[in-house]
């Protein structure tokens, strides 16, 4: 996963001053120096981190820090907004446009990823957005980029255009957005050409494709396993082209993350979508602030509810969303989430995601078994509806009737009791619940 040595020096950070009572001026400088120098060596562009320290030491150092009653954290919740603005702060969605069909070109150097995202693209707006896309193979010049497209077309049963390679990109644009029209297909994801470096004669085709498609929207894929590459190569891109958007692939990887935090505020374009594996599922949206978080260590709970979610029905969702606002998420609610949860696949993919999870050590090594979340299951069946609604209700003597009941021990019982007031108790901060603003991080 990206980001892991940037996160890993930044907690390193957070954690001495943390728990501080009292935070110096001095104590400010000694981080802000360490901060530096972990962005820098996460890759991230020195102009970004000069301004990004700035911010964070002027904030750090105003009044209401030093006069709140938990300093420490108070900085480490600075680091963390200030990070979540650098990445754009808010989630920013792809346009789509109502007057159909939307047109989404995509662009970028050969290898990015570009065919393999308009796939993933596709299959995320039919998805979620319930549009009805047509693939345009509209680069022409990559061996086997058609071929490609038409294998990942028929693999997500997506339709896919194309008229080979002996036409131009600005010709098979043209009767693409015809065909659309006549198929009634509401979204056009033109897959165009890269090179392996951005040239005059690439940019001029690009330009000329974007002419005749007026797309609404022009997405940049970058690799964001190149480092300080990537946040160049957007900057030419969108000099050039004027960029609607970025999606940053490869996430999955083990980058540094530089780009990632550089991108947004070099090109002032956001990051759209994040690749985070070579499947065709593996596109999700952007979200800066949960991106932070994980960052930082404080988990990504909510991108786990969601992508436990992703199966359900909308109206299921809106109801878990609620409870969790409300905080009357129940072991009942629990054990249905956990049989998404079974659904989902690799569980340790979801651990990761988890606060704190990067602390434990080994975790890489660990899998989880569905074993375990049978066993938990067989607990809370072995509990009355009541007793999963009102779980403080659980004396020693219920204990050992569920312990009886399920066949486990009491011990697995307590556990699994902690764990899910701790859970709650997550889901509070991260709703921004009551006691957000005295203790963002307490428990942690
Ligand atoms: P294009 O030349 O820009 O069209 O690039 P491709 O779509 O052919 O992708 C280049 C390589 O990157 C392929 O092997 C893809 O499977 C791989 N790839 C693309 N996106 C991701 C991603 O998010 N994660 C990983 N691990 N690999 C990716």
């Amino acid at each position: 996963m990206a980001f892991e040595g940037l996160g890993e020096r930044l907690q390193a950070t957070m954690d001495r001053i943390k728990g501080k009572g009292k935070v110096t001026e001095a104590d400010i400088k000694v981080m802000m120096r360490e901060v530096r120098l972990a962005l820098l060596e996460a890759d991230v562009n020195f102009k970004v981190v000069k301004s990004f320290v700035n911010d964070v030491k002027e904030r750090a150092l105003g009044q209401d820090v030093m006069t709140s009653l938990t300093p420490g954290q108070q900085v480490i919740k600075i680091v963390r907004d200030e990070l979540t603005a650098l990445m754009g702060g808010e989630n920013s969605r792809i346009n789509l446009s109502n007057k159909p069909p939307t047109v989404i070109m995509m662009v970028g150097l050969q290898g990015a990823g570009k065919t393999t995202t308009s796939g993933k693209l596709a299959l995320h707006l039919r998805k979620k957005h319930n549009k009805k896309p047509l693939l345009v193979a509209g680069d022409i010049y990559r061996p086997a980029a058609i071929d490609q497209l038409q294998t990942v077309g028929k693999q997500i049963d997506i339709p896919v255009f194309d008229m080979g390679d002996k036409v131009s990109p600005q010709e098979i644009v043209t009767n693409a957005l015809q065909h659309a029209r006549d198929e009634h297909l509401d979204t056009v994801i033109i897959d165009t050409a890269g090179r392996l470096h951005i040239d005059e004669t690439l940019m001029n085709e690009l330009k000329e494709v974007k002419g005749i498609a007026k797309p609404d929207e022009i997405m940049l894929v970058v690799d964001a396993m190149t480092g300080q590459d990537a946040v160049n190569v957007a900057e030419s891109f969108n000099d050039l082209l004027d960029i609607t958007g970025v999606t940053l692939t490869k996430l999955d990887g083990d980058t540094r993350g530089g780009a990632a935090l550089s991108i947004r505020s070099v090109t002032e374009k956001p990051i759209k979508f994040a690749g985070m594996s070579e499947k065709v599922d593996g596109l999700e949206p952007f979200h800066p602030d949960r991106m932070a978080q994980r960052i930082l260590g404080m988990g990504d709970v909510l991108s786990i509810i969601e992508k436990a979610q992703e199966n359900v029905v909308l109206e299921d969702q809106k109801a878990l969303q609620k409870k969790i606002k409300d905080q009357s998420f129940t072991l009942e609610d629990f054990l249905s989430q956990m049989d998404q949860v079974k659904t989902l696949g690799p569980l340790d993919e979801l651990i990761k995601m988890m606060p704190g999870a990067n602390k434990i050590k080994g975790l890489d090594k660990m899998k989880m078994s569905g074993k375990e979340i049978d066993h938990v299951q067989a607990i809370i069946r072995s509990m009355t509806m009541e007793e999963r609604e009102n779980p403080e209700k659980l004396n020693a003597s219920r204990k050992k009737r569920i312990a009886a009941g399920s066949g486990r021990s009491l011990q697995e019982i307590n556990r699994l009791l902690k764990q899910f007031t701790e859970m709650k108790k997550m889901m509070k901060q991260m709703t921004g619940g009551k006691g957000k603003k005295k203790n963002p991080f307490g428990g942690m």
